[in-house]
């Protein structure tokens, strides 16, 4: 670790230096964490020589502001995904800066390997060469391909319902696969009892503070792409809500660095059935019972283990959390693709359609970037429902001609 870069507690603001087993606040975190959102979560402080040093004319070096050297990462490219200007759509819609982020261009085709890249390179530093994860399934599939281009072993816990493609990849990177019994959080309390037996170090989403540290990248690719212009609205789909406190940590970071004079305003999207942190942040209340279901199987999440950090993060910077329909999810995943090329996963065309309900009271001269956090082809059957195959056709032109519709 370089040694500047230091934890500190999201609750109680104490200090540390940064560590390999130390994951959570010694003195926040709770004995008990199965089925509940973490306490004393740890995120990473710049050094304080830092402030005000990163000024527009200067290029960005994002190593520079990550707390592990450069050297230690594994020789496979994560980040630095194209911002397309969806130029089809802001001419359907009348906006003028209409962004996608496609993050589903990442090498294992989701925003994960953002943080599977740096928790590799943490690992690599302190010499450690097993990692475990738990996963929907994109943070499985992330960790056993960024493992493998750095010669690691990842270990798999995932609940036996996971999309088929996310699997494939587990296996194809050489992970070893334990599928369960069980869904996301119950493989989520597995994978951090395998990790205290074993010693390996755990990448769990919130859990492990490089998570949110990696997902922060994308801010700062952000401003770069975006030159002089400032960006008004950030739509970003929310599972456990790391995606989302990445994302904030990002522009608190660009904030500190000197490099922004204000946050943009961030919304987070939620399906009606998936809707822990959006109920907590419009309620206060956190229901540790709450059962999760929608088609979007990246944000499906009972109880977001980022929850409590989610919803202080969100409102520190004056943010929104809107919900969308799974129908709404599918119509936007197909409006997305056939205008703008860009195919991205359920859960990623959240966040396009949390834009769309939230359009009329946004300006249409502001600059709106969506995060598209996954690719299409992650989930082929769910993709399927809004698109009908066509039946064959004779192999005869005359019979084409004829019978085109
Ligand atoms: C994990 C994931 C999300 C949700 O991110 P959280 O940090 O859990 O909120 C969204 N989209 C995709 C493609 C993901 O893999």
């Amino acid at each position: 670790m370089k040694k500047d870069f230091k934890y500190k507690c999201d609750s109680c603001g104490q200090i540390y230096e940064i560590k390999k087993d130390l994951m959570l606040c010694q003195k926040c975190r709770e004995k008990d964490i199965e089925g509940k959102p973490l306490k004393g979560i740890l995120k990473v402080q710049l050094p304080e020589k830092f402030k005000n040093t990163l000024s527009s004319n200067k290029i960005i070096n994002i190593y520079d502001y990550l707390p592990i050297e450069e050297k230690y990462f594994p020789s496979i490219s994560v980040g630095n995904t194209p911002l397309i200007e969806a130029k089809n759509i802001q001419k359907i819609l009348g906006f003028e800066n209409i962004y996608l982020k496609f993050d589903g261009t990442n090498p294992t085709g989701s925003y994960k390997d953002r943080a599977s890249y740096l928790v590799s390179a943490f690992a690599k530093k302190n010499n450690i060469n097993e990692i475990a994860v738990a996963s929907t399934g994109n943070a499985a599939s992330s960790m056993s391909g960024i493992a493998s281009a750095a010669g690691q072993k990842a270990f798999i816990f995932m609940s036996e319902s996971a999309p088929k493609a996310k699997l494939v990849q587990c296996l194809q990177y050489g992970a070893k696969l334990i599928p369960i019994k069980g869904d996301y959080d119950k493989a989520f309390d597995l994978s951090l009892k395998f990790s205290e037996r074993t010693g390996y170090l755990n990448r769990n989403t919130a859990y492990n503070p490089m998570t949110i540290e990696g997902k922060k990248t994308v801010s700062f690719e952000l401003v770069d792409q975006i030159g002089e212009r400032e960006i008004d609205y950030i739509f970003l789909p929310v599972g456990d809500g790391v995606i989302l406190s990445g994302v904030i940590k990002g522009f608190t970071d660009l904030l500190y660095l000197g490099r922004i004079k204000k946050i943009p305003q961030i919304i987070g999207v939620q399906a009606e059935n998936s809707s822990f942190i959006y109920n907590a942040f419009k309620n206060n209340s956190y229901d540790f019972n709450y059962k999760a279901s929608t088609i979007a199987d990246s944000i499906s999440v009972n109880v977001a283990r980022n929850g409590y950090s989610a919803v202080k993060d969100l409102k520190v910077v004056k943010g929104e959390m809107i919900l969308i329909s799974d129908e709404e999810i599918l119509s936007s995943q197909h409006q997305l693709s056939s205008s703008s090329g860009v195919f991205c996963e359920p859960s990623s065309a959240a966040a396009f359609a949390g834009f769309l309900k939230m359009k009329k009271n946004i300006s249409q001269d502001k600059s709106v970037v969506i995060l598209l956090t996954g690719h299409g082809l992650k989930d082929i059957d769910t993709a399927l429902r809004s698109v009908k195959l066509p039946q064959t056709y004779e192999a005869d032109i005359n019979y084409i001609m004829k019978n085109l519709h």
